[in-house]
């Protein structure tokens, strides 16, 4: 299973790792080696972090605060106040180390380091009053994204995830109105 990063925050895409959530929710982090996996694969995150039961509970208990947050400001409502304790406290926790050397980047530390970091990119993007967070315009998807377009004209929160199946749903459907009696499907 690919996650994808294309909500423009590690944040949101951390929330993102539960699809679809008002119709048949989907977790894409089931178990803790899921979570390591995406914290590997998440851009300026740590590469290896070992998630044990307790790390585990606190990340996706981060994400739904996240989540909720995030909601919050898209739909102009004041923030949750229980949530905003939860990333505030993640956020208040140790950051990744990071060191430069010739080959470049390396960020090391502990899922809490990782998570705080998370927690820090969140609230960097839903203090900013500037952030347009928009969720996504296909039916079903519920991600949550930062349109950062000129004009903030974007619809979907990834062409490959959405904007792609939409247009080709479209299509389909376009065929369908103009060939009424074709069993074709
Ligand atoms: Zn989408």
């Amino acid at each position: 299973m690919e996650f994808a990063f294309v909500s423009g925050n590690p944040a949101l895409d951390l929330a993102a790792t539960v699809e679809a959530r008002r119709d048949e929710p989907a977790d894409l982090l089931g178990t803790p080696s899921d979570l390591e996996r995406w914290v590997a694969a998440c851009d300026g995150l740590p590469d290896e972090v070992t998630a044990d039961t307790a790390t585990f509970e606190a990340a996706l208990a981060l994400r739904e605060a996240l989540y909720r947050l995030a909601l919050d400001r898209v739909l102009g409502t004041p923030f949750d106040r229980d949530c905003l304790a939860i990333v505030n406290a993640a956020a208040a926790g140790p950051v990744p180390a990071m060191e430069l050397s010739d080959t470049g980047l390396r960020l090391s530390g502990d899922l809490r380091a990782a998570l705080s970091q998370v927690a820090r990119r969140g609230i960097a993007v839903l203090a900013d009053p500037g952030a347009r967070l928009k969720e996504c315009g296909r039916a079903g998807c519920t991600r949550i994204y930062l349109d950062r377009s000129r004009g903030a004209r974007r619809t979907w929160c990834g062409m490959d995830e959405c904007g792609n199946r939409v247009k080709a749903a479209a299509y389909r459907a376009r065929r369908r109105a103009a060939a009424p009696q074709s069993t074709v499907e």
